[in-house]
């Protein structure tokens, strides 16, 4: 028995079940009464709703990963791969062409089957709990655009990873990482100047009184904030969210038009208060250096395997090759990949207590951030007792509940 067919079967079957056993745990602390903080928050009405809301997407993300567990076995044991390279093969082109040709049409496989599940998520489920903003013109406009992204952007950073790794010798993975780390950085700058305006509207936020509040409290704490943005987040969703684009002195903080619009200034002023903890607490340059260092990581591992003949045979291809190795290999790495996540969004969760209690410290508005918070709750159907399990898996922010206590254990009384 080839020993990768049953690292990578066991891995994928694996995680499959920790995932199924996480969300059979999690539907069942839906029996539990609301929490004592959301009385007068939550009516019987919307608490019965969030809970139908987390029963129908639990359920949907069940029949999607168990479909496309189902395809990828299926094209896997049926020799699909060595189909597809074989047939790539036969065009005569030279190797990083053939790869490109691999990897893309494998990715626009993967993304046309799963186009339906998210038509049903944007159209069925997100519609029917009235969350849906998104018209039928701007999903189309919006497949249309990260497609062309994607390969615009995605494809020339293949090319050139693949031709490192034909043509480049031992060093191969050195120079991967390297250029994947540019890549990265680069697009940290490139992202909200060129392509987070493709989706969204960006407006600078207009004189007023929450102007005002925001650029008083960056003053206060030192933060060089050089504009805020409104985005037009209500073209997709009615839900809200706030978030930080560029580095240095084109910081810039950008908060969805469906905030501002249920929110007071001080909560909104919180709300900032917490997204400046990240960046003054370095999460952000954290999180950067940590991608960056995993990608070194990764790629030398990739070095070790890429060429290697057995994992080649775990897929029954004829012939082994630079763009399928690195394929095969992204699937080897999911056991490394599941077994990081937990810890990432253990980390994750950390900074986030951390931001609120820089919040909570530096603005003096603890008490207009757990309204926020409740509100964000109630307006979003947020779960408010997931169980510990699957947030050990899942969460990169605390659940809703445990900030609130902790910001209310803080409070200068
Ligand atoms: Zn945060």
């Amino acid at each position: 028995m080839n020993i990768y067919f049953i690292i990578i079967l066991a891995a994928l079957l694996a995680e499959f079940l920790v995932n199924w056993t996480a969300d059979r745990l999690n539907l069942k602390t839906l029996g539990a009464p609301l929490p004592e903080e959301f009385a007068g928050v939550f009516d019987d009405a919307a608490y019965a709703k969030m809970q139908a809301y987390l029963r129908v997407n639990t359920l949907f993300g069940r029949v999607k990963s168990s479909f496309d567990l189902l395809v990828l076995l299926s094209f896997w044991v049926l020799g699909g791969f060595n189909a597809l390279d074989q047939w790539i093969r036969g065009w005569g082109w030279p190797p990083v062409a053939n790869g490109l040709a691999f990897i893309g049409l494998l990715s626009l496989a993967a993304g046309l089957l799963s186009l339906p599940f998210s038509v049903i998520d944007t159209f069925v489920i997100e519609a029917r709990f009235g969350f849906n903003r998104t018209t039928v013109r701007t999903f189309i406009l919006d497949l249309l655009k990260s497609a062309l992204l994607g390969v615009g952007l995605g494809a020339p950073l293949l090319a050139g990873l693949l031709a490192f790794f034909q043509y480049a010798g031992g060093l191969a993975w050195l120079y991967a990482w390297l250029v994947s780390a540019a890549y990265l950085l680069l697009m940290h700058f490139v992202a909200p100047i060129w392509i987070m305006p493709l989706f969204n509207k960006f407006t600078p936020l207009p004189e007023g009184a929450l102007k005002d509040s925001i650029f008083h409290y960056a003053s206060k704490v030192g933060f060089a904030l050089q504009n805020i943005l409104v985005m037009d987040g209500s073209k997709r969703s009615s839900k809200s969210n706030a978030f930080f684009t560029g580095f240095g002195r084109n910081k810039r903080i950008a908060l969805y038009d469906t905030l501002i619009e249920k929110h007071t200034v001080p909560e909104l002023t919180a709300v900032l208060a917490h997204e400046i903890g990240h960046y003054q607490k370095k999460h952000v340059l954290i999180g950067t250096v940590m991608s960056i260092a995993h990608l070194g990581v990764m790629f030398f591992l990739l070095s070790l395997f890429i060429r290697e003949p057995a994992l080649h045979e775990a897929f029954y291809m004829q012939a082994v090759s630079v763009y399928a190795g690195m394929f095969f290999f992204t699937l080897l790495y999911s056991p490394v990949e599941m077994t990081l996540s937990p810890l990432l969004n253990l980390l994750s969760r950390r900074h986030e207590v951390q931001a609120d209690d820089f919040a909570v410290a530096t603005s003096g508005l603890g008490r207009d951030l757990i309204t926020a918070l409740k509100k964000l709750s109630r307006d979003d159907l947020t779960h408010l007792t997931p169980h510990p399990f699957y947030v050990f898996l899942h969460y990169s922010h605390p659940p809703v509940l445990a900030r609130i206590r902790r910001i209310n254990a803080i409070l200068p009384s």
